[in-house]
């Protein structure tokens, strides 16, 4: 059989390019990670072939005994990660997992209590862009102006007010641990179902570093590529009193075929996840964050919530005459990636918007630790002061590679 270098050189040198790109750069978006080797096999597999509607064992194909062993695999080793009751493991995404949470209670024009998203919610929370918003009524609640934490007050007033069928708690920008107790209290008064959402900590409340909805919140969604470092994909975890409801939502409610690589992938990444080195590695995360999170400072930095519970930080710029977008900008030129972000109570536009965020997961998987963090902050530092030099931006590139260069990724993908 031809490899792809023959068949499609173009798309050949595009991997190998991105393997450099990946290599060479310091990957500080915190929804991003590096997968191992052993996931990046059983993604890139035979398994991909094989069409597997429906569950284990009620297939409605013929030839699913080799994945049923997978995707069996996978729900056993997620359900003793997380404690859960019931795992679907089949969605495709993030977005797809909370989608079928929304098709197995809500109907069009139902009311939904979310966080907003330039509060740091997630699209999928009730965004006018996204189907939550074009389908459902949506409520959203914010942060506090005074400590920028979750507005729990305003969760309750608006949910006694609204009487929302849904209840949502987890974000993309929260750099604080969340506490679903309260959640589930307010849920529980006015009816409604809690989700939470945790696909930027999941691998963080795996391994016991920050609290954990399951058992609590009616469903627990997440994807598995962020802290969780699996394959691209989500899951949604609950009790087993909905698990018939949510498996029909999800197939044929709003997927067809399954992806059996990934779920193969996912299983992977779970038994990876129940090592106690994943523990340790997810435990240096948040070390790495703290770091990271006091070295910015001590170089007179503001962050939102004035630092980190998680892997993720928010740093708000608009003290210093910086959008977003131009820090964004300056540290690519710098090979230092990151993502512009609103900060609460946001006056610029999301495609400008005056912070960025950070996360520790990929530099940590690259076996960077607290002495590197303090030298991502200066390189930071540096650039964002230096803004519009091309001197500046040249000499932190040569210290980004230098740095890079000294942790490993993917080797035998960047020759
Ligand atoms: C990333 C994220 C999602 C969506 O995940 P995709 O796989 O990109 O669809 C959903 N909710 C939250 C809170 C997220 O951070």
């Amino acid at each position: 059989m031809l490899r792809l270098a023959d068949v499609d050189p173009d798309i050949a040198k595009a991997l190998r390019d991105e393997a450099v790109r990946q290599h060479r750069n310091l990957e500080l978006i915190a929804s991003e990670n590096f997968v191992s080797e052993a996931v990046l096999e059983a993604m890139g597999s035979v398994l991909t072939n094989k069409y597997a509607e429906g569950y284990p064992g009620r297939r409605y194909y013929g030839g699913c005994e080799v994945v049923d062993v997978a995707e069996n695999l996978a729900i056993a080793r997620a359900k003793e990660l997380f404690g859960a009751e019931h795992v679907n493991v089949q969605p495709h995404s993030g977005a797809q997992a909370n989608m079928a949470v929304y098709f197995t209670l809500l109907k069009p024009g139902d009311v939904v209590l979310g966080p907003n998203l330039s509060h740091g919610g997630h699209l999928t929370a009730g965004s006018p862009v996204n189907y939550s918003g074009r389908l459902y009524s949506i409520v959203a609640y914010g942060v506090r102006k005074d400590t920028e934490l979750i507005d729990l007050d305003q969760v309750r007033d608006l949910a006694r007010a609204h009487r929302p069928k849904l209840i949502i708690a987890g974000g993309s920008a929260f750099p604080r641990a969340i506490d679903f107790g309260p959640f589930g209290e307010i849920a529980r008064e006015v009816g409604a179902a809690l989700m939470a959402d945790i696909a930027h900590p999941a691998g963080l409340v795996a391994a016991g570093l920050h609290p954990s909805p399951v058992g609590l919140a009616d469903f627990v969604t997440t994807t598995t590529h962020k802290t969780l470092r699996g394959p691209r994909g989500g899951m949604v975890m609950c009790r087993a009193s909905h698990a018939q409801a949510l498996d029909k939502t999800v197939m044929p409610g709003v997927q067809g075929g399954p992806l059996m690589h990934i779920i193969a992938a996912k299983a992977v990444a779970f038994r990876e996840a129940l090592t106690p080195e994943w523990r340790a590695y997810q435990a240096q995360i948040v070390r790495n964050a703290k770091a990271l999170a006091e070295a910015l400072l001590a170089r007179g930095y503001r962050l939102v919530t004035g630092g980190t519970d998680t892997h993720l930080i928010l740093v708000d710029l608009s003290d210093r005459g910086i959008t977003g977008k131009e820090a964004q900008e300056a540290l690519d030129r710098a090979w230092i990636t990151v993502n512009k972000n609103t900060v609460p109570f946001e006056t610029k536009s999301p495609m400008v918007t005056s912070g960025i965020r950070l996360g520790t997961p990929a530099v940590t998987t690259r076996g960077m630790r607290e002495r590197e963090m303090v030298e991502i902050a200066s390189l930071i530092d540096r650039v964002l002061t230096g803004l519009g030099s091309a001197a500046v931006a040249a000499a932190a590139r040569n210290d980004v590679q230098a740095l890079t260069s000294g942790f490993q990724l993917y080797p035998d993908r960047v020759q």
